[in-house]
């Protein structure tokens, strides 16, 4: 039930700082609550047509759904639209649905009914793979449900005015239509502070709170509604006080934003003239303009796989190419990262021509340079519109998810049968790209001394090492107060991994986001790291801190905090260094 009291504050995960306040657009219209009617005699055989109709359009919806899959990627990947067909077929389901027809029920009802009937029965059966595909009777219930009432789920393309997006999540295609809607903010029921809704976020510059668990539940489009994305607070209804003092809010805000802006032109140098790289992630070439703009020396992560979204077919080695030569002629004569196809995880739902068999584990499964290995048809056409645009711009690669050397060694093979190829088709590439891997994976972190000589730079991918190191899933709000960057496993990992980068010759980063939280960077800074890679509207605040601080001293506090064994007495000391009064 939506909330008609005043001013309540809902506490969330602080997903992209600043502040909105705005009305809020519901874009969830999943509501099936659904009235049973009575049909009269005389039109029940038009009821059972409606039926039939809504059935076999969504048959056709999935037959669509299951040929793009398969043509792209093959009869494994289609099955899950395979799977739905059957549901649609399962005679048991027809026959109970058409039976209530009979007896005068209307179609809506009757297949909410008989389906959530087959629903329940499935909370009983133990094994727990089988209890989950319950989801696939869901997502089928939907679909007719959808098509009997004519509903789908309500779009950004809807949106008119400048909004506060209120969600219960927000898939990569939401996100990626967010960047051409007025969005002023969001807020979603689920996810964590690295989870992709989180991300976009903040290379869009607006505010979210995350994680906030029931917020759809309580909020109704058109009502007020504030988003402070700084302390992970959401305010439904808020009274003329609370908008005052917001409002005086974002005035200091600004006033202090201007403060920053005046470091753009300036190096990323500590007070000793000790020089580190500040780089900015993005995941269109359409940010360089707000990357520029907030003074980056290049791009340190370019996430290529956002171009997969909002589309209706794989992208081409033609897109690849255009993409990429275009963020990289923007940002000459800085270089350019271009990380390969990081899908799966959080980012693989509902693409159209992309559908991914459901995984039990998707941040384990299937995902980024395992795909890529797996479907090596989408990897090279990547490759290569990657090697072209490196004829025009200053281009490095990168692959995600490396666990092992062989994985590694495989895509490298890829890369040189693809640059051989574009060879005997005279076609101009940077034959020196540098090539690195991301140590995101625990496996690879504790063999970095390793892969470090078979790379030509690394780095550290902590959005993920954190999840996978400590065993606690990046989107889950639940356990959010468990994702910790500073826990002493995590900073002797980022440490071993920095030294077996310059022990090779090789220098390292981190695209990760603790490397754009201002909190971190002294320390960061104290263990050796030569990049740093953040969002754009972090960069100002990191520059801050690298400018305020000596490298010995960053040097001396980093020895201390890694002899620490507990989260404790690593706040102390970040307490006692004063590390959050620097920014
Ligand atoms: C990471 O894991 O730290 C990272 C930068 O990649 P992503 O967030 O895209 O997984
Ligand atoms: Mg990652």
């Amino acid at each position: 039930m939506p909330l008609t009291k005043k001013n309540i504050i809902l506490k969330g995960v602080a997903a992209s700082p600043g502040i909105a306040i705005g009305k809020v657009f519901m874009l969830e219209d999943d509501d099936y609550s659904l009235i049973q009617k009575e049909i009269p005699k005389n039109a029940r055989a038009a009821e059972l047509k409606r039926l039939n109709d809504a059935i076999e359009k969504t048959r056709a919806e999935l037959k669509t759904t299951y040929n793009k899959i398969n043509n792209v990627l093959g009869e494994n990947y289609a099955k899950i639209a395979d799977v739905h067909m059957m549901i649609l077929d399962d005679p048991i389901m027809n026959k109970d649905v058409v039976k209530m027809l009979e007896d005068g029920v209307n179609a809506e009802y009757a297949v909410f009914k008989v389906l959530d009937r087959i629903i329940r029965s499935f909370d009983a059966i133990e094994d727990e793979y089988f209890r989950e595909r319950k989801q696939d009777i869901q997502d089928v219930a939907k679909k007719i449900l959808g098509n009997l009432l004519g509903k789908t789920k309500r779009t950004l393309s809807e949106l008119g005015e400048e909004s506060i997006v209120v969600s219960h999540d927000l898939t990569p295609a939401d996100t990626v239509a967010i960047r051409e809607k007025f969005v002023k903010a969001f807020a979603t029921d689920i996810g964590g502070k690295t989870s992709h809704t989180a991300i976009v976020a903040q290379s869009l510059e607006i505010p979210a709170v995350v994680g906030l668990r029931n917020i759809s539940a309580n909020s109704q489009s058109g009502e007020s509604i504030i988003i402070d994305g700084n302390q992970g607070l959401v305010i439904l209804n808020p009274t003329d006080e609370t908008i005052t003092n917001y409002k005086r809010e974002l005035d200091i805000q600004a006033a202090k934003r201007k403060e920053l802006d005046k470091l753009r032109d300036l190096p990323a140098e500590t007070v000793d003239k000790h020089t580190v790289q500040l780089l900015a992630n993005i995941d269109n070439p359409d940010e360089v303009k707000s990357v520029m703009n907030n003074g980056a020396s290049g791009i340190g992560l370019y996430r290529s796989e956002f171009m997969f979204f909002n589309r209706d077919t794989m992208p081409s080695e033609e897109d690849h190419y255009q993409n990429y030569v275009k963020a990289a002629k923007m940002m000459m004569p800085y270089s350019v990262i271009i990380r390969t196809i990081d899908l799966g995880g959080d980012k693989l739902t509902n693409l159209g021509f992309l559908s991914m068999e459901k995984e039990m584990n998707p941040f384990m499964g299937l995902r980024a340079i395992r795909l890529c290995l797996r479907y090596p048809e989408i990897f090279i056409d990547q490759l290569r519109g990657v090697l072209r645009a490196s004829a025009e711009g200053k281009i490095r690669l990168m692959y995600p998810m490396i666990s092992g050397l062989e994985e590694l060694r495989e895509a490298n093979k890829i890369l040189e049968k693809v640059k051989k190829s574009m060879r005997s088709e005279n076609i101009k590439f940077d034959e020196d790209m540098e090539v690195g891997a991301m140590v995101e994976v625990p496996s690879a972190s504790v063999i970095a001394d390793v892969l470090a000589k078979e790379v030509d730079f690394i780095s550290i991918g902590t959005n993920d090492l954190i999840q996978y190191t400590l065993a606690v899933d990046r989107v889950n709000e639940n356990v959010a107060h468990l994702y910790e960057p500073s826990h002493p496993a995590i900073l002797r990992l980022i440490k071993k991994i920095i030294d077996a980068g310059h022990d090779a010759g090789i220098e390292v980063g981190m695209c990760g986001e603790m490397a754009g939280d201002p909190y971190y960077t002294t320390l960061l800074l104290g263990m050796g790291l030569d990049e740093f890679s953040v969002s754009p509207v972090q960069l100002p605040k990191i520059k801050k801190v690298i400018r305020s601080v000596s490298f010995e001293e960053a040097k001396k506090a980093a020895s201390e905090i890694l002899k620490c064994g507990d989260r404790e007495s690593i706040a102390r000391i970040m307490k006692k260094l004063k590390f959050k009064e620097r920014y």
